[in-house]
């Protein structure tokens, strides 16, 4: 009980229903993937490569 679920506001099963951003990096638009499920909010980036093109946080 009270399990926190991690699907988008909104998410009803179909696809064009999922939520969409650009990626702060190639500009590309980036569709909604469970593997995002729970950091979606904190996603910036479509790929690795573009991440890495553009944040260089943490440490190194
Ligand atoms: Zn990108």
């Amino acid at each position: 009980m009270a399990a926190a679920q991690p699907a988008p506001r909104g998410f009803k099963g179909n696809k064009q229903a999922l939520p969409s951003k650009d990626c702060a990096a190639c500009g590309r638009p980036m569709v909604w993937r469970r593997a995002w499920a729970r950091t979606w909010e904190q996603v910036k980036y479509c790929s690795d490569a573009c991440r890495r093109a553009k944040g260089r946080d943490g440490p190194g």
